[in-house]
């Protein structure tokens, strides 16, 4: 490709809403435009970079044994009708209607499509293990749309879906699924871990997501030092400790805590830690009862575990108007004692003794607090997020603390669809069973942004091999030197002939601004072809990664490059 006759759009600025460095590069070398907020063209430059990812998710899905095909983007209502989840989905399902009004939603997700294929094609254990994968353009309409492709509202996803009549061959599926994204992201170039995720009401380790570890990733995850075991907070268990709580000692004393709300301001009033307050949060759950959650002050609710243990679909914060009805007093002063609410604790809570607690009245607290004496908890569970601090719960080692970006999720679904949708085949038996499934996401926008997250620094992107837009980027000084002009044009055609994906910069533009392009576009390999060093018979190469300036013999340039990027791939 040609630099002049080519569209790369770079820009010297990054947009206003661009806050981190995937949104801002992607941006500014020409990747990506913007359209509507979270809606993206996808331009030249950042095309081949897409279809680089698309490439590597397609062969490892294949070696893996999964088949393609592509479902549409418009995804009847009866379809989602069928299993519950018109009325479920809530706003992200961006809906509408056709001219003869019949309802329709864009696929955010395709498992009614899926399931409707199979269960109109597949009848016999026979034809099983069926595992059947599209990439394709999906719509959510994401509350908050951020970070480029990141976040977007339109996006591109990899997304298979397995079908097993046995459970074994189920679990069968689904690591085969883990061990195919282990390879793609190794490919990619990323460092990623595969930590457990919150799998809801199905439970068990049968959902893992691969995280690229990132400083701006929306998501917390820790992993053990000593042992193989990771996970994202959301799902981080908790050992409970078997150490005794603390004597008592204190009587319960009520005192005025004025305008003392948070637990930052009520332990600073007091002069105590964090530690030694508890924290009373009133919820209210979708059968739209009132419960009270106990957590140490220094520790965060984990809504997931809190959403496990209740049931229901969700659990939200009790507005303030509730929690003056059922508190009596403003939020930042509840506390259980003489609290008519079911009380459920953190299992920490249980080592706690002689503590403060609000005292459901407004300007008040109780200090010298106390367990069973005081007040009754109905339940003690792991409620709690997890922090660094905290030992393994698999092994009592070292946790670790990372920032993560959720790029693939593998998700063990059961019977979900099969069951509401009718999804049965005949077993070896002639019975009709349903099947089991399971369900398996890639972003692949995300997967490029991420990888210019961990793949970058102050001069732009630094593309690894395998997925960057060329292989080799050829900067043609002086175009109006002859000889300069033929020896790139010579290498250039030298290079394609190779089968190496070449940018000739051909363009009229100071050697200056074209350095800086190359920088901020970053292709793995740079060839400066200059007229002195031309004289010796050389050109310059340099590794957009870092390492020293070489020279290379004009004459044995293209091959030595052609050796360099298949080394890297
Ligand atoms: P998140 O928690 O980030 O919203 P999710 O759990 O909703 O993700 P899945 O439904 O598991 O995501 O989708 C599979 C994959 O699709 C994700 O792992 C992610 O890589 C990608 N993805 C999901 N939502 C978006 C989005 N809004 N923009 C870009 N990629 C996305
Ligand atoms: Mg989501």
């Amino acid at each position: 490709m040609r630099y002049s006759q080519y569209l790369l759009p770079t820009l010297k600025e990054s947009p206003a809403d661009a806050e981190i460095a995937s949104h801002q590069l992607m941006t500014r070398a020409g990747m990506i435009r913007k359209v509507a907020s979270g809606i993206y063209s996808y331009m030249p430059f950042g095309l081949r970079s897409i279809r680089k990812v698309e490439q590597i998710v397609r062969e490892e899905m294949n070696r893996a044994g999964a088949i393609e095909c592509l479902m549409p983007m418009a995804n009847p209502a009866e379809l989602w009708q069928e299993s519950g989840r018109w009325g479920k989905y809530g706003k992200e399902l961006l809906r509408f209607k056709d001219r003869k009004q019949t309802e329709f939603c864009m696929g955010p997700t395709h498992e009614e499509v899926v399931t409707d294929i199979v269960r109109n094609t597949v009848n016999s254990y026979r034809q099983l293990p069926l595992n059947l994968y599209q990439i394709q353009t999906k719509f959510r309409d994401e509350i908050r749309p951020r970070f480029g492709l990141m976040r977007g509202r339109e996006f591109i996803m990899k997304d298979a879906y397995s079908f097993d009549l046995e459970e074994g061959d189920a679990d069968k599926s689904y690591e085969k699924m883990y061990q195919a994204y282990r390879r793609i992201f190794a490919r990619c170039g990323l460092k990623f871990r595969a930590v457990e995720a919150d799998s809801g009401a199905i439970g068990g380790a049968f959902s893992h997501e691969f995280m690229v570890l990132a400083e701006s990733g929306e998501d917390a995850i820790v992993s053990c030092v000593s042992c193989e075991y990771a996970a994202n907070v959301e799902k981080a268990e908790i050992l409970c400790s078997a150490e005794a709580g603390a004597a008592v000692t204190l009587p319960l004393k009520k005192v005025a805590t004025p305008g003392q709300k948070s637990i930052d301001e009520v332990a600073a009033f007091l002069q105590l830690s964090a530690d030694k307050l508890l924290k009373t949060l009133i919820v209210q759950t979708d059968s739209d009862e009132f419960v009270a959650v106990l957590l140490r002050g220094d520790h965060e609710l984990n809504e997931i575990k809190l959403l496990n243990l209740l049931g229901g679909d969700w659990v939200v914060m009790a507005e303030e108007a509730d929690v003056v009805r059922v508190t009596g007093a403003p939020t930042g002063f509840a506390g259980p004692v003489g609290l008519k609410l079911r009380v459920i604790a953190d299992n920490a809570v249980r080592q706690m003794s002689d503590f403060v607690i609000g005292a459901n009245e407004k300007d008040c607290h109780y200090t010298g607090a106390n367990l069973d004496r005081d007040f009754k908890v109905e339940i003690f569970a792991d409620l709690r997020q997890a922090v660094g601090s905290d030992p393994c719960p698999r092994c009592g080692g070292e946790l670790e603390s990372w920032r993560g970006v959720e790029v693939g999720h593998v998700f063990k679904l059961g019977t979900k669809y099969s069951e509401a949708m009718g999804a049965t085949v005949l077993d070896d038996q002639g019975k009709s069973r349903e099947l089991i499934m399971g369900c398996y996401g890639i972003g692949i926008g995300r997967t490029v942004a991420a990888s210019i997250e961990q793949n970058h620094d102050e001069h732009g992107i630094i593309w690894p091999m395998p997925i960057a837009p060329f292989q080799v980027l050829v900067v043609m000084l002086n175009p109006k030197d002859d000889a300069v002009r033929e020896a790139s044009e010579d290498l250039y055609a030298e290079l394609l002939d190779l089968g190496i994906e070449v940018l000739l910069d051909d363009r009229k533009e100071r050697p200056g601004a074209k350095f800086k392009d190359a920088d901020l576009i970053g292709i793995p390999f740079r060839v400066t072809v200059g007229a002195r060093t031309l004289k010796e018979g050389q050109f310059e190469f340099k590794a957009r990664a870092g390492g020293e300036v070489e020279m290379l013999p004009v004459a044995e340039a293209a091959a030595e490059l052609k050796a360099r990027v298949v080394a890297a791939l």
